[in-house]
Order: structure tokens, then C-alpha cells, then sequence
């Protein structure tokens, strides 16, 4: 069976099937390009799927729509199919708008949109090792159930969230902050089903003023489809104080998926661990899951709604917000974001706040774009290096300082640059294979016929 793709030489190869590396898999095969993903899960959607992530925050600045593309075309697949709301309001009032779905959906929805685009997948596929020649990568050397083999391509996209292949290959990387190196805490999500969001509504409304984050607009609880929460910091703070809970934070946070009365908890903190280190790693998913369990008692126990809640699951894996970043030919920075530089090779815009979880204990730090309803630009020189001639990296790992990362990490963005990821990996490949000299105007004017919003 999997002689083909052993002995293939496909033009582009995809590094990890989360959202980055699946929308960037769908726009190289639009493009003619013969496309593989590799992932290591048994489905795609990274996070989304794998960590309970969501949902995905945010399409908008605004009132204004800045990401669509491939990654609108996935909202509305999504919506066709009843697995998403589409764009709703944010109750928590962080953001203006945010995309709630059903993550077994958009397992489904993505299978069918690579099928449809023509883009090969290998699933349960773990990438350990690069062959490169001349600054140029010739293969991904991978485990699975055939054993060791090679995936020999022209030109590679690392969606791995953590930068393996250009690691593997030996691009310049930066971990963490710059001051002292520590990442952002990792969180172990968890979902319930059957909250009784009418009940946690009736009670925010009635306790308003322990809700600073949604006192501004209480009454949109009752005008939007699905209810996000933040607070519970009294309850939090008894918890902690009485030995139950041993979480360096300091609310519940809380989002409704696409099922009412299914609800994400994203409250976990688990800190001074490392995603690219296998034995950190390791022990982070056990702190998460005994944090997990502390929590489970706590919401059931003292949260209006979740006294006849279930827990489907935890993670099923840790969730890392942050590692390794690609050292580009260009690295973004919080000024670019915060002033909103303009950029003439831009790719993609967002308007998602700088959102820093404390990497040291409690506290969660946000900086706003300047002006309200305004967005950023991310330049085509995050994804690539001289140093390496037929790489593109997408996703969270792009080339950007810390603060930086932790505005463009989330969903739509790191689908929005796996977009222009994809697009580009097919232009190089018809050309010479060199990322490096790929026509940015011509990337541009291919997003756009594509659907991207680009202030062009
Ligand atoms: C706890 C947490 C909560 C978050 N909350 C939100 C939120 O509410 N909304 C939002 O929009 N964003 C949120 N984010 C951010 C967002 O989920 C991620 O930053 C984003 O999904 C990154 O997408 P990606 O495609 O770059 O990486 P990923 O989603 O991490 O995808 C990488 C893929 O590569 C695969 N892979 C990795 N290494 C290898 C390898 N060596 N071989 C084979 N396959 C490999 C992985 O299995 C994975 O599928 C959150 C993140 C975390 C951790």
C-alpha cells in the first residue's frame, strides 16, 4: 500500500495536518500541486481536534471581517453541515466576534476538502529526522507502521506547531522569551456536555458585578446563539485556599461549542514545561490530567450549570501554546503588531489581541491593537529562510518574538498563513524550488482570487 508515496516525488509536503498545515495542503493541490500531508494523529485539524481546542478566535476587527479565504470556506462548510453557528459574539466581551464548531465535524469537513482539492494524506505518521543537501531538504525521514521510510518532495511546509522540520534541518530557531527563555503555560482542556447554560446565565446576570469582564453587555448572554464565560474568581480563590485546587490561575474560562450545553474549560495551567522535550512533555500531560480531575470536583460542585454535567474528555493531548520559533528573513515583532505596520510583501492580516498566560504563575496579559476595529499585517518573510532554500514554515512557529507569537497563534490566523504557506509552496515548486524567491506579488494577487482579505 504504502510503496507510492515511498517512492513518490511529490512538488510539495506538508509537515503536521493541524489547521495550518490542512489549509495549506488544500491550497497547494488547488494550486497543481502534487501534495502529501503527513500527520501523526488519525485526523486532521491539530489542536482543534486533538487538544479540545476552541473556538476559533477571531475572523473579525471589529465589525470587519479580515481572515476568510480557505479558512472562511471551512465555516461555511461547517455551518452547511449544522456543525457551526458561524461568526457569533463574544460574551466574555474579550473579542468582538469568535467561531464556535463541533470539532467531530471539522474532522469530516477537512477530510473531504483535501479528497476535493486532490491532496494526499498519511495519517499516524511521525516526521523524526530531515535528509538535506546543499541547504536544501530532500526527504522527511518517518515512523509508522511501515517502518522507517523517506518522503522525497521539492519543496516542504513545516506545520508542525513546533517548528520539527526546520529544526531537523537545521534553520536558526528561538524558544520562549527573549529575557529568560520560559514559554507560555501549557493547558489541558477539557469538554462537558449537558451544562445548563440557562442556569450559569441567570446566575451571571444575578452576580454581575463578580463578572467585570461582561458587566459592560450582560444582555448579550441572552442575544447571542451560544454562551462563553469568564470569572468565578471568589469560588476559584476558596478552592485554592482550601487545598482543592492546586491551579496557578485565577478564573473559569469557558466557551460553548457548536452542541448546546457542550462547554469547553480551558482553567488548567500547567507551567515550566517544555513541548519539544519528549520527558517534559510526558510529565506535563500528568500534572494536566490530575489538575483535570481537581477541577472536575471543583465545576461540579461549586458552578451553577455543572451540577449535572458530564466530562466527556480531557485534551485528548496537552495543549502547547508556544515553543520553538523559525528565525526568518523576517521576525515580527509587538511594535509591528501594536502600530500596525504595514508590510508590501503582506500575506495575511489579524486583529487577535496579544494574549500572554503568565509563564511564571497567575495572570493573563492582554495588549489590544491601538485602535479598536483596526488589524495587523504578517509579511511573506515569517515563513522563510535563506538559510534553508525549499522550506516554508506556517503556523504558530513562524518567524515572530513572543510577544508577537502570542497575537498570531491562534486558529484563523495560523490558517490564514497556512493559506499563503500553501499557495507559495506550489508557485515554488513550479518554479525552482527556492521559497526564498517566490513572486510575492504573484502569491498576493492568487490569495485574493482565492477569497483572502489583503488591504492591497
Ligand atoms: C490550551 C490552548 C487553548 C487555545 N485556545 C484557542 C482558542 O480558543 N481559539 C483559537 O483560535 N486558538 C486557540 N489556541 C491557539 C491555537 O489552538 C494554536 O495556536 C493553533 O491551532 C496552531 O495551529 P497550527 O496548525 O500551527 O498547529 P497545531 O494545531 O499544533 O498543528 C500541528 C500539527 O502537526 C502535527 N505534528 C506535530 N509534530 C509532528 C511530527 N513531528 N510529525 C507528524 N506530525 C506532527 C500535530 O499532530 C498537529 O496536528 C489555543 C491553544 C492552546 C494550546
Amino acid at each position: 500500500m504504502g510503496t507510492g508515496i515511498y517512492n513518490n516525488l511529490y512538488d510539495v509536503v506538508i509537515a503536521g495536518g493541524g489547521v495550518s498545515g490542512a489549509v495549506a495542503g488544500i491550497a497547494a493541490a488547488r494550486n497543481k500541486a502534487n501534495t502529501l500531508v503527513i500527520e501523526q494523529s488519525g485526523y486532521l485539524g491539530g489542536t482543534l481536534t486533538s487538544c479540545g481546542v476552541g473556538p476559533m478566535m477571531t475572523f473579525h476587527a471589529g465589525e470587519k471581517q479580515v481572515i476568510k479565504g480557505i479558512m472562511e470556506e471551512i465555516v461555511e462548510q461547517m455551518m452547511l453541515r449544522g456543525y457551526c453557528p458561524g461568526h457569533i459574539k463574544d460574551t466574555t466581551q474579550y473579542i468582538n466576534y469568535l467561531t464556535p464548531f463541533h470539532s467531530e465535524g471539522l474532522k469530516v469537513v477537512l477530510d473531504d476538502m483535501l479528497k476535493e482539492a486532490g491532496c494526499e494524506v498519511l495519517f499516524h505518521t511521525f516526521i523524526g529526522d530531515v535528509k538535506t543537501e546543499d541547504e536544501t531538504i530532500v526527504a522527511l525521514t518517518v515512523c509508522n507502521k511501515d517502518g522507517l521510510h523517506d518522503i522525497k518532495g521539492k519543496v516542504f511546509v513545516d506545520a508542525t506547531g513546533d517548528g520539527d522540520v526546520a529544526t531537523f534541518a537545521g534553520a536558526h530557531m528561538t524558544k520562549g522569551r527573549e529575557s529568560d527563555g520560559a514559554m507560555q503555560p501549557m493547558t489541558m482542556n477539557m469538554k462537558y456536555c449537558n451544562v445548563d447554560a440557562d442556569e450559569l446565565r441567570k446566575h451571571i446576570e444575578e452576580k454581575k458585578e463578580e463578572f467585570p469582564r461582561m458587566i459592560k453587555n450582560i444582555d448579550l448572554m441572552y442575544q447571542t446563539e451560544r454562551l462563553s464565560f469568564a470569572g468565578f474568581t471568589k469560588e476559584f480563590k476558596e478552592a485554592r485556599d482550601l487545598g482543592e485546587l492546586d491551579i496557578q490561575r485565577e478564573e473559569v474560562l469557558c466557551f460553548e461549542t457548536n452542541t448546546p450545553g457542550e462547554f469547553i474549560v480551558n482553567t488548567t495551567r500547567i507551567i515550566g514545561h517544555d513541548g519539544t522535550d519528549a520527558v517534559s512533555l510526558s510529565l506535563a500531560e500528568q500534572v494536566g490530567r490530575k489538575q483535570c480531575e481537581q477541577l472536575d470536583k471543583f465545576l461540579r460542585k461549586r458552578i451553577p450549570g455543572f451540577h449535572n454535567a458530564a466530562l466527556e474528555f480531557t485534551g485528548p493531548s496537552i495543549g502547547v501554546r508556544g515553543s520553538r520559533q523559525l528565525k526568518g528573513n523576517y521576525t515580527l515583532t509587538a511594535r509591528d503588531v501594536m502600530d500596525r505596520k504595514e508590510f508590501e510583501t503582506v500575506i495575511a492580516h489579524s486583529a487577535y489581541p496579544i494574549d500572554i498566560h503568565n509563564p511564571k504563575g497567575e495572570g493573563t496579559e492582554s495588549s489590544f491593537v491601538s485602535t479598536p476595529g483596526t488589524y495587523y499585517s504578517i509579511p511573506y518573510e515569517v515563513l522563510v529562510t535563506d538559510k534553508i532554500k525549499n522550506l516554508l514554515v506556517t503556523g504558530r512557529c513562524v518567524s515572530a518574538t513572543f510577544e508577537a507569537q502570542a497575537a498570531i497563534r491562534t486558529t484563523p490566523t495560523a490558517g490564514a498563513l497556512g493559506h499563503a504557506s500553501g499557495i507559495a509552496a506550489a508557485l515554488a515548486s513550479k518554479a525552482d524550488d527556492n521559497t526564498n524567491r517566490v513572486n510575492v506579488k504573484e502569491l498576493q494577487k492568487e490569495l485574493m482570487k482565492q477569497g483572502a482579505y489583503l488591504d492591497l
